[in-house]
């Protein structure tokens, strides 16, 4: 479904992704790991379109999304991003928050855009909260927010960069049920974290970012418990 072939990427002499090839399927939960400055953000960054690539391609659904010519707005409906900091605006509300986007990007109408958001937030038990703004809810309920009005765009996929990392622990669990939720659902993510044990639990397939090289892929009970590559395992005897 989102296929990435040969990509590379270069900040004036640093190569940062080395030609990476992944693919996730629909549906599928694909986990990147890897050491800081590894290009995981990097990646995530490309498959949006917020960085050009240097070599190789990448489709979303048989539709290149890299390269000239690429209708950034469109690839950017149907791809949903949330990031480390939460980026809600400060100044709108959360309903407004949530339905910005599919109004002003998507032309929905206003009803229906907060009936959606309604029920989205909702499910994540923060209807009471559509009144306020950011600086009244936690930190986790900002993040998960911030999820919500990713998903009101009604995206394709979804990319998430680290959205536990600015967390205090006692609320990283609620934001990881989120995406617990969405895999449930069939939503197609592509994420990076440091959380192995979630990458454990939640993806089809983990793979691990080295130096911008994709050195080793597989199922999370291979990666974590049986992992072929030296630099893996010293990886994860690091962080585990
Ligand atoms: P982390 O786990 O810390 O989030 P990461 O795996 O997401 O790390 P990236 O943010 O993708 O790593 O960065 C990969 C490399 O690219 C790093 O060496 C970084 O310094 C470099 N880099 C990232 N963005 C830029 C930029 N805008 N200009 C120059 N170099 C950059
Ligand atoms: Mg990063």
């Amino acid at each position: 479904f989102i296929d990435i072939t040969g990509v590379r990427k270069s900040y004036g002499e640093h190569e940062v992704l080395k030609g990476v090839d992944l693919s996730v399927d629909q549906h599928e939960v694909v986990c990147l790991i890897g050491a800081s400055g590894s290009g995981k953000s990097t990646l995530l960054r490309c498959v949006n379109a917020l960085e050009d690539i240097s070599a190789g391609s990448i489709s979303i659904d048989g539709d290149v999304v890299s390269g000239p010519g690429v209708d950034v707005d469109a690839l950017r409906r149907d791809v949903g991003m949330v990031f480390q900091s939460y980026n809600l605006f400060p100044h709108m509300s959360v309903l407004r928050n949530i339905t910005l986007g599919p109004v002003e990007l998507a032309g929905r109408s206003r009803e229906e855009a907060e009936q959606h958001a309604l029920e989205l937030l909702d499910r994540i038990g923060l209807a009471a909260k559509a009144g306020s703004y950011p600086d009244g809810l936690s930190g986790g309920q900002q993040q998960r927010v911030a999820i919500v009005r990713a998903m009101a765009m009604r995206p394709r996929v979804l990319l998430l960069d680290e959205i536990t990392a600015a967390l205090d622990p006692e609320l990283v669990a609620e934001v990881l049920g989120i995406v617990r939720d969405l895999a449930a659902d069939g939503m197609t993510m592509l994420l990076a974290t440091h959380e192995m044990a979630f990458a454990r639990e939640v993806s089809s397939k983990v793979c691990f970012l080295h130096q911008g090289v994709l050195l080793e892929q597989g199922p999370p009970e291979q990666i974590f418990t049986d992992p072929r590559e030296e630099r893996t395992r010293a990886f994860l005897s690091s962080v585990i």
